[in-house]
């Protein structure tokens, strides 16, 4: 399984302790999608899995940090987050 993490405002934030309900809906969604879109992916290479921070100054402006094994785990999840 992959591994997604938040970050808001520079801060850890996980969608299951979040205070807003309606940021932690977005966070659910999100965290939905990329297991849908890369849930499965793995290095063919060296047999890792993805880890991917969602990071973002609020809920409505997030960017995906994506880092692996090599290189070109990194690039094909990222190819796929697009
Ligand atoms: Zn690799």
């Amino acid at each position: 399984m992959i591994d997604i993490s938040f970050e808001i405002n520079g801060r850890k934030v996980s969608p299951r302790n979040m205070s807003n309900a309606l940021e932690a809906a977005v966070l659910q969604s999100v965290q939905e999608s990329i297991k849908k879109t890369v849930g499965s992916a793995r290095c063919p290479t060296h047999g890792q899995t993805p880890k991917i921070k969602v990071k973002g100054r609020k809920v409505d402006s997030l960017s995906f940090e994506v880092s692996g094994c090599c290189d070109q785990l990194i690039e094909t999840v990222k190819k796929k987050l697009k």
